[in-house]
Parts: structure tokens; sequence; C-alpha cells
């Protein structure tokens, strides 16, 4: 495993200065003035046990820096070589063993840092010196400010040292290791007296929290000889009990869901992987969304609601499930794995004489939580089929007026729980979501810098979160902007991280752009990991498509980013183009109405072949009418957003050449200054509409810098990233050669949509080729085959691959390089 070679390897001076708690960046103290507050004690630890147990202090790497003077500089300790070691030592009247664990001298009126004593030596310019092992408060962590929700007695081990003068050590401190448990009120009954306690490791890599090897005991004074392991996620068999994932569905619940990308990539790179990971419930807002979900994921149950109503909905359905004894007997209530409850199905309805003028509740078709009615009140809400009436007469009504249906509500409870149509908490395997933080987008003039989460815009993050909470998935899979990372100091990507670390889930952050996945797109999205400490922690999975490298700014999250080190060779496909993506699909005009038509061409890239090809997972869904018009050909959707008269005018004019745009048009010129100005000697064209051939607003986009507005893409780009509205005043969106922004078809397939997908919403949705390679690694995480690093490669044949690759040993480990 990785492990030994990560003991082995050294921190550079600039990775550990980047690393370490703000704490232990700290001055030393001169060397010790009076040698009696401070030494050794006991005999030496022989030679050749002190050889094999520090091998780098006797490597003698850089000769002459060995005698210069200790605590002047990082880079020494590096060379510092060691006369002899030892398993005691003497501060301040306070002797100390190998391996405990001590406050460490901070900076001038900084509090004091713990540490873990793993060395202790005399260097060969005759001073005494220990490594610690560095603790890491939640402070110190990426948390950072969000850390006042953690638990102040938790701390994480790292495996950062660095070596200081023995006189740093400042007092004991009682450390004690616990095990993790998303049950924190068990968990706080295994925490015994101390003043510390830590049950994760954290690694500055890709921000982790993760288990903490299982032989990782702290080494007690019998057994000092034992080098305490590398910290990584546990690696043992035992984390991963009888995995029966290959057979047994995984269910995954889609939060956040618009038309389903992300949890539609997720299944299958999971089914690639061997896992049958199946979206079970959905929740959107958005009633086209949820429409568009369904028709393409028939076994999904999807609610369109807002999630907060779904958090109140869940809650309450664990109740009634409880009210009608059906929770804690598992035999009696066998469940399915169908979560889909046929409103029409009969439920045996008691027949009783209805008085004139009195309507009678026949059955129970639904429930919601909320305000359906728009009363004023939120509730519990039971969707009601009237006795003699139809569907369309269906009403909405609170639980409160149903109190004599006690009989009908039990009867929709028990049928709901069997078929699973809400989640309790422990249904849940997976959870994934972007919940939308609005309040933070560029296009907001109201940002709240001081406090994002207190701005209701940003106040998904918190209900996604309250939802992982309490339904307590095995794992987690959050998405979003970019700019969680950056608005106000990373703000709102530090507090989602805490809140999963708070819960006892170990967590990862990664940063992934869309375009290395196998899309003519860039579109870079954060992908923060949690899973439970009964889990394994997915790692994300490296490149396949050569389009950015890691290491090219030092700015804190770029760590974080998911590529190759910048110079790293690596056989990466070569980035796909715009044309690459579309260049099978027939003219259309930008009046085009038809919602199908017959592909005019055969696919003529891999990615056409694949995006066209998709039978099985997407079309799965027992829909024969569109698997048959699949094996006709029909290309569906494949129609702009049909521009107005006036801008339709305004394109006509853009030549279809790379890199045409607004600026091309009579009368703008492109100033020194790079800005547009008017042609003093041009007269304003108008349209035959009265209005101005270049509109003003292109003119003063960006303040006249931008070449966005009626921008050509070209067939030998990539797109920076495609937004939910296809109009072209402010991006970059018209076909190279026809006059007309892309189609849905063509948008969806930059975001890696199968052509047999319809009805998309595009702009918001995740990359369906990174949620697969996202859904591959969390397969093999499920099957507990994944390591303990950060990042893997998929395997060769990944990404056009529609069926299974059983290969496993296609997805070889490799590890990264420190980039600094
Ligand atoms: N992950 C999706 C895209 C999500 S876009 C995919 O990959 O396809 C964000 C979605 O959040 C939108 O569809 C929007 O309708 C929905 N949304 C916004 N606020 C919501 C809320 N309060 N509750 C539920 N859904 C919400």
């Amino acid at each position: 495993m990785a492990n030994d070679k990560q003991e082995k390897r050294k921190l550079t001076a600039a990775e550990k200065k980047k690393n370490l708690p703000e704490s232990s960046k700290k001055q030393k103290k001169s060397p010790a003035a009076e040698p009696g507050g401070c030494f050794f004690v006991g005999e030496p630890v022989p030679a050749a046990t002190a050889r094999e147990r520090w091998p780098e202090r006797f490597e003698n790497q850089k000769g002459g820096k060995n005698e210069s003077s200790a605590g002047k500089c990082d880079e020494e300790e590096e060379f510092l070589q060691a006369r002899c070691h030892y398993s005691q030592a003497q501060v301040d009247d306070v002797v100390y063993n190998l391996n405990d664990d001590a406050y460490i001298k901070g900076e001038e009126g900084m509090p004091d840092y713990i540490g873990r004593i793993v060395e202790l030596f005399k260097a060969t310019n005759n001073k005494f010196y220990f490594t610690a092992r560095w603790f890491f408060k939640a402070e110190d962590t990426v948390i950072k400010d969000q850390s006042s929700f953690h638990d102040p007695r938790r701390i994480f081990l790292s495996n950062l040292t660095n070596v200081n003068l023995l006189d740093c050590i400042v007092s004991k401190i009682s450390i004690e290791r616990v095990s993790p448990n998303v049950d924190l009120d068990r968990k706080e009954m295994t925490i015994p007296r101390c003043d510390f306690y830590y049950d994760m490791s954290y690694s500055p890599e890709y921000s982790t929290f993760a288990n903490l090897p299982t032989d990782n005991t702290r080494a007690s004074s019998e057994t000092t000889s034992t080098i305490s392991s590398e910290l990584v996620t546990d690696g043992s068999e035992d984390s991963s009990s009888d995995r029966e994932s290959e057979k047994s569905e995984m269910k995954l619940l889609d939060l956040y869901s618009g038309c389903g990308a992300m949890s539609t990539g997720l299944c299958h790179g999971a089914n690639i992987a061997g896992v049958n990971l199946v979206t079970r419930w959905a929740v959107d807002l958005n009633e086209f969304a949820c429409q568009s979900l369904k028709k393409n994921h028939p076994e999904t149950e999807v609610r369109n609601e807002k999630a907060e109503d779904f958090l109140l909905l869940i809650k309450e359905w664990e109740k009634l499930c409880k009210r009608f004894s059906l929770l804690g007997n598992a035999k009696l209530h066998s469940r399915s794995s169908n979560a889909i409850l046929d409103e029409d199905d009969e439920v045996l309805v008691e027949e009783a004489k209805t008085p004139p003028g009195e309507f009678e509740v026949g059955k129970l078709v639904g429930i919601c939580f909320g305000d359906p009615n728009e009363m004023g009140t939120q509730g519990l809400n039971f969707k009601v089929r009237w006795k003699g009436y139809g569907p369309s007469d269906d009403t909405w009504e609170p639980i409160d007026g149903l109190s004599k249906c006690e009989e009908k509500i039990c009867d929709f409870v028990s049928n709901g729980y069997r078929s699973n149509i809400l989640p309790l908490p422990g249904d849940v395997d997976v959870i994934c979501g972007g919940p939308p933080c609005q309040g933070i987008s560029g296009f907001n003039r109201f940002r709240n810098y001081k406090a994002p989460l207190e701005d209701p815009k940003n106040r998904q993050m918190v209900a996604f979160m309250d939802i992982v909470e309490y339904l307590k998935p095995k794992f987690v899979l959050m998405e979003n902007v970019v700019d969680i990372l950056k608005f106000a100091g990373g703000h709102l990507g530090r507090y989602a991280l805490c809140r999963l670390v708070c819960m006892n889930y170990q967590a990862r952050l990664g940063m992934m752009a869309a375009g290395c996945y196998g899309l003519p797109q860039f579109r870079m999205r954060v992908f923060l990991w949690g899973a439970q400490p009964t889990e394994k922690l997915p790692p994300y999975p490296l490149p396949t498509h050569d389009v950015v490298s890691r290491g090219n700014s030092a700015s804190e999250f770029e760590q974080n980013m998911v590529a190759y080190d910048k110079d790293k060779q690596c056989n990466l496909e070569k980035v796909l183009l715009l044309g690459d993506a579309i260049s099978d699909l027939p003219p259309v005009t930008n009046d085009e109405c038809r919602d199908e038509m017959p592909y005019d061409k055969a696919p003529t890239t891999d990615f056409q072949r694949y995006i066209r090809s998709f039978k099985r997972d997407f079309d799965d869904c027992g829909d024969s009418s569109r698997k048959k018009s699949l094996q006709k050909a029909i290309l569906y959707d494949h129609r702009p957003l049909c521009l107005n008269d006036d801008d339709y005018q305004r394109v006509c004019q853009i030549p279809k050449r790379k890199g045409a745009n607004f600026r091309d048009l009579p009368g703008v010129v492109f100033g020194a200054d790079k800005k547009v100005q008017w042609d003093p000697n041009v007269e304003r064209v108008y349209l035959p509409s009265g209005k101005p051939l270049v509109p003003d607003y292109a003119m003063s986009f960006v303040r006249g810098t931008s070449p966005k507005p009626f921008g050509r893409l070209w067939y030998d780009e990539t797109v920076a990233t495609v937004v939910t509205r296809a109009e072209p005043h402010n991006q970059v969106i018209l076909h190279p050669e026809q006059d007309r922004v892309l189609t849905i078809r063509e948008n969806a397939r930059l975001q890696g949509f199968p052509d047999s997908y319809k009805y998309i919403q595009v702009g918001n949705a995740v990359a369906v080729p990174v949620a697969r390679g996202l859904g591959y690694v969390l397969g093999q995480a499920i099957k507990g085959i994944c390591g303990s690093e950060p990042l893997i490669q998929l395997p060769q044949s990944f990404p056009f691959c529609l069926g299974r690759i059983c290969d496993t040993k296609g997805a070889a480990v490799i590890r990264q390089t420190p980039t600094d």
C-alpha cells in the first residue's frame, strides 16, 4: 500500500509551511540555557534500532548543514542528523515518553499547540530535539472559522511532523482515541475523561477527514519500538462488512434533482463498477424538472416540493410509521424495493353510507408537508380521492380534518411504508445533490459577505445538511459552484465540510472540470464526499481527458483540484471539441419547432457514437415507444430557443467564422484601450423594427470589454460553461455556421446527456460524465475495494463505456506526488 511510501516521504519545507496548523509555524526558543531543566533520561536507544526506526536521521543528505545552528529555519530540520536517540526525556521536572502527547510552545501570545512526541534525539550539533506529530484543532483545519459548531475537545491526528528543540515542550496532556460514530449520543458515552479526544485523521490533501487505520492505536511504553503507522483511511477488511452490493439495491436520494443528471450519471457509473445503485427518491421544487425526471426515470419517486418541506415531511412520516407500529418489525412488514405507490391501486374501503350532501373519503393517495391550499398554515396534508369521484377531483386535506379516517390513514401509511414512498432514517444509502446558493452568484448585487448563511438564498446548504443529519445515509455527495470556496473566504464550503465532520462523517473536497471527463465544456464544480465511519471514503476519479492540471496557482483550494500535476507525464485523451460533439446533427433553423426528426448522418466520433447509443440504463424503463423510436433513430429536442425578429436579424449578420461577434457589425470599432466604441464615420444602422442593429447593452457589457454578445462558437473550441438560458446577449452561444443559438439537444450533449434523455433542463445540471466518474469510484467504495488515496485512475475503457467493467484491476491506484 501507499502507506509505507507516504511514511517515508519527506515534507518539503514549503509544504510544511503551508499545511501545518498555524500554531506549529512557531519560533523555537533558543537552546536551553540550563541543561538541568531539559534533558534525556535513561540509556540511548541501541544504534541499530534507532537507524531502523528513524533512518532519515542518519542519512547525512546535506553534509555540512548538520552543524549549522538549530532553530534557525525550517529547511534545516530535514537535515538534522542524530548522534543518538532516547525514549524518555525530562522537561521542567516532568518525564515524557515517546508517544506522549503534549502542549508545545506556540508563537508569543498565541495558544500552545498540540503534538505527539514521536522521536527524541540528540543531534550532531549536540542540541536536544524532539519530533512532534501534529494534532489539528478544527480551527487549524480547512474548517477554520466554521469551527464554532465543533466540539472543542475533538482534535484530528495528522501525518505532519516537524522537529523542535526539546525545551519547546510545555506540559503533558491526556488525549484519548475513541471510535467515530454517527450516533453522537452513543459516541459521547465512550469518551473517557481527557483533555482532548480524536477519532479521525486530517490531511490537507483534498481537505480529507478520514478514519484512522485500525492498528494505529497509541503505542504504549512497552511497545515504543512500534512506529505508529501512517494515517490513512481504514484499509482493513472489517470496515467493509459483508458487501452484498452486487445483488442488493443501493438506494439513492437525489435532492435538488433538476431533471436528474447527477443521479443518472452516478447510478450509471456505479453500475459500471458492478453496484446496483438506483435513484429511489428525487426532490425538486420545479415542476418541469420533476416531469422530465419522471419521464426519464419512471422507477423514481419524484417529489415536487421544497427540500425544507421534504425534511418536515419525512420527520412526520417517521412519526406516522411509529404510530401504526410499522417500525422495528421488519419481518412483519416486509418492504418492497419499488417506491412507486400506484394511486389507482384499489385499497379496500369499507362501504358505509354517506349522508346526502356530504363527501366521503374514498382513499388517501398522496402526502405532503406544507400549505398546498395556500391557507397560510403549514402542516401535514393528505391527498384525498373522494368516493365516487376520479383523480381530477382529488383535494389536499390537512391531517387534522381527517380525524375520522384513522383507518384510511393507517392503510396509506402501511402501503407507503411497504412500498418505500418516503425514506426513513437508515433507508438511504446515498444522498446526492447540489443545494443552490444563489446568494453568492456574481449576478446578485446584494451578496451578504459577512454572514452568507443568513442570506435566505443560501439556506439550502443548511437544509441539505439537515436532511443528511436526519436520514444518516452511508454516503453523501454534495455538488456546488466553485464560488462556495471563494465567496467570503470560502465560508459556505467550510460550513458544508464542518457539518459533515461534526456529524462524524469522513469527508473530502475536490474540484472537477467537466472537460476532463470527455466533454467539450470546461465547467468547474466542487464535489464534497461524505462517508460514514463504517464505509470507505470515496476518492476522486482522475481526468481521462487533457484539460486542466494542478499546481498552477497557490490559492488554498487550488490544491483541491482533481487533476494530474502539471509536470506529470500522463496518457490522456485529447480534449473534446465542439465539432466532436455536434457535427453529426442535421442543420436546423432558428424557428425549428419539431420535437422529433430523423438523424440524417451516421455518427463520426466516439463521443457521437456513445451519446447516440444508449439503450440500457437511460432507456431501459419500459417505455416501449421510446425504445422503438430509438431503434428508428429519432432525434429529440433538436430545436433552438427561437430568437425574436430583431435578434435573428442581428445573428444573420454575424460572420460565420471563428471568433465572430457583435464587434463585426457595422459601426463598431475595437479601440486600442481594449474597449468597443462607435465608429464616428459610420451611421448607426437600424432594423426594420426601428431598434438599432447593435444594441446599447452589447456595447456596454462589461464596460465594453466583452466579446461575448452575439458570439459564435467554433468547431475547434471548448465551450466555457453552458448556462440555463441559451440567449445570445451575454454569452457565446451561436452555432458556428447556422443563424441560431445551440439547440436543446446540442446543449444537452455539451452536458453529456445521452440523446435518449428527453425534456432536458440543461444549464443547471451536473455534467453527466463527471457524475459517472464519481459514480464509478462510489461503486468502488461501496464494494470496499478503494484504498485511502484521494485520487484514482478510471479504467482505460471508461469514457465511452456503456456496460459494466468487471476488471477492477483497471482502476489501478496511483498516488499523486506532492505539488509544492
Ligand atoms: N443536480 C441537478 C441540477 C440541480 S439545479 C442535475 O444534475 O440535474 C438546482 C435545482 O434546485 C433546480 O432544479 C431547482 O428547481 C431546485 N431547487 C431550488 N430551490 C429548491 C428548494 N428549496 N427545494 C427543492 N429544490 C429546489
